[in-house]
Formats: structure tokens, sequence, C-alpha cells
């Protein structure tokens, strides 16, 4: 074991993922399996902050898998966007005894992470965001099960669509990035996906629809991811080119709920385990990624906090997968 890693703490922060609690399930009995105490800090980085600690033993976390949302709350912190801040964390965990730290959020978090490193906080990060947008990942927590909630989703929604030959408009979940409205619209089908990374490109949408029509399709379903385009004004261009009768639905939070499924179990179990491993063996300021086949680990710097490239070419699947 390193010297003097006697005491971790976990905690979340930012954007919450399903399969959080998975997470820290398994630093929890991670910790119990190296001979480590664990603390759980509640609302990130807020609570790093004021101390806002709750130890946890392997009871705590019994049953955590399948709850989705995170039992350690989550929070956005501006205080610990200064220097001030970041000081007065450090300066708690060394008053509470805390030798080692695992963060589970997304890439604002890994910032954070960075910052505490360079003040000498031996910290390790675990990727968990719905949006999937961490360059240095293939996968992050949360990803799978809300593109599953999408789905089921877009498929209740298609049935009324059917039956009213309509055009729906679906809104998904992604700022900046489209991971999600990528999945989701080819695994649902999509006639048209628009992504916050390509032009949106309107006559191609009408020109889909129009040939659609001419092959017999009846109703229409298009995917936008929230930072892509305005859903509203995507559906009054449908009605007044197409004549077809649209309809929007903004998917909102619901995408960030639920139980998680198999694979973000799976991989947060993964990750926490792997994670309170580094601190055992003395590897600090790295984080968890996942290419599909293997978990490794990287130093955390600045290089690896870009966003991730969304594989556009995987949009042309959809040209091919029109009826002809
Ligand atoms: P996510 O981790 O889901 O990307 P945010 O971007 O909101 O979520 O980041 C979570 C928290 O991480 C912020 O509220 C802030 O406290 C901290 N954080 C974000 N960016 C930085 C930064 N550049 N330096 C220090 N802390 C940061």
């Amino acid at each position: 074991m390193a010297d003097n890693m006697n005491r971790i703490a976990v905690l979340t922060s930012g954007g919450d993922a399903p399969g959080m609690n998975a997470a820290i399930r398994a630093v929890v009995r991670a910790s119990a399996y190296y001979g480590m105490e664990c603390v759980g800090v509640r609302r990130g980085y807020q609570g790093l902050i004021t101390g806002d600690f709750r130890p946890l033993n392997s009871l705590d976390v019994s049953a955590m898998s399948s709850r989705g949302g995170t039992m350690l709350y989550t929070a956005r912190c501006n205080e610990f966007l200064t220097e001030a801040g970041r000081q007065r964390a450090m300066d708690t965990m060394k008053y509470n005894g805390i030798d080692g730290l695992v963060a589970i959020g997304g890439d604002g978090t890994f910032r954070g992470c960075l910052e505490l490193k360079k003040l000498g906080c031996k910290v390790v990060g675990i990727p968990a965001t719905i949006d999937n947008d961490i360059s240095y990942t293939d996968y992050t927590i949360g990803f799978d099960t809300a593109c599953n909630v999408a789905i089921e989703c877009v498929d209740k929604i298609r049935d009324t669509m059917q039956s009213h030959e309509r055009c729906s408009v679906v809104e998904v979940m992604g700022r900046t990035s489209g991971h999600i409205a990528l999945n989701v619209g080819i695994a649902a089908g999509a006639t048209a996906i628009l992504v916050p990374e390509k032009e949106v490109d309107f006559d191609e949408i009408i020109n889909n629809i129009k040939d659609g029509r001419l092959h017999g399709r009846t109703n229409f379903n298009i995917i936008v991811a929230e930072g892509a385009a305005s859903s509203q004004e995507v559906a009054s261009r449908i009605e007044q080119e197409t004549g077809v009768e649209a309809r929007v639905t903004v998917l909102g939070h619901v995408q960030r709920g639920g139980s998680p499924l198999l694979r973000d179990r799976i991989i947060a179990s993964e990750m926490g385990v792997r994670a309170v491993k580094l601190l055992h063996d003395g590897v600090y300021g790295h984080v968890i990624c996942f290419d599909g086949r293997e978990y490794t680990d990287v130093e955390l710097d600045e290089s690896i906090l870009q966003r991730r490239f969304l594989d556009e070419q995987a949009l042309a699947i959809l040209d091919v997968l029109k009826p002809r």
C-alpha cells in the first residue's frame, strides 16, 4: 500500500448520471477490500470546502447499483473556481485526515481535479456524464442508460406519429455534444439527426421527408440535440415546406433518471475498483478510461480534457438506411 493512504474520500460533481451510485458503491467496497476507510463527500466540491462528509461502510452502499441519481448529491460550486476556494478544500481534507480523493463527474469536475492535483492532492477521476463527450475515454458512466431511456421515449412517440401520420421532432440532451442524438437517432431509425458539431442542413431534412413520402412513408422522426437548433423552428419549417404536421417533444431530465442499465453498472463497478486500486498502489493524478475492450488510466492534464470527436461518418449511415 502507498504510504499514508488510510482514509479516502469520494464525491460526485457536476451533472448527474445514472450509474454514479454504482461507482460510489464500488469505491466504498474496494476501499474496504484494500483496508482503507472511505468517506462520502456530499454536494461535490461544495462539500469538500465545507467539510460535508459522511463515513461510508459496506452496508451503507447496499443495493446502490440499481439506483439512479447520486446518493451523495451533486452540485456546481463557484467558490471552487477560485484559488482561495480550492485551498479551503485542501485544508478541509487535511483537517479531516483525508489522504486521497476519488472524483466522479464530467470534464468540469476533471478540471477541478487538475487544479487540486497542482496543489498536491492525491486525486483519481472517474468519468461520469450522460453526454459521453470526454476525449480520452470512449465510454462514460450514464451514457448508455440515457440513450436507452431516450430510445424508449422516441419509440413511444413514434407509435402516435404513425397513427396520425405526423412528423415528430424530439429534442435530446447534449448542450454542445451530439453523441446522444447520433446514437439514439441511428438506433431509432431517424429521418434526420441534428447535432451541434455539424451545420444544420434544412434542405436535407426536407428532402428526406419528401423522398420518404414518395416511397410510401407516412410518418417521420427527427432527432435534435439541444445545442444544435431550436426544435420548434425545425418543426415549423417542416410543416411549412412539406405540409406534414409536426410535433415537438423535449425529453429533458427524464434522460438523466432511472435505474442504470447493465453496461453502466458494469463500467461504474470496474472504474470504481480501479480508481481505489490506483490510490492504494500510489498512482495519483490519473483518470480512468475504457475503450470498449480494456480499462486503463491516463495522466490528468490539459490535453485530455478536449471535447470528444463526434464520428460524423456515422451520420452517413442514415442515408443508406432510408427507404428506397
Ligand atoms: P461536469 O463535471 O458535469 O462537466 P461542471 O462543468 O458543472 O460539470 O463542473 C462541475 C464543477 O467542477 C464546477 O461547479 C466547479 O466547481 C468545478 N470546475 C469546473 N471547471 C473548473 C475549473 N476550470 N477549475 C476548477 N474547478 C472547476
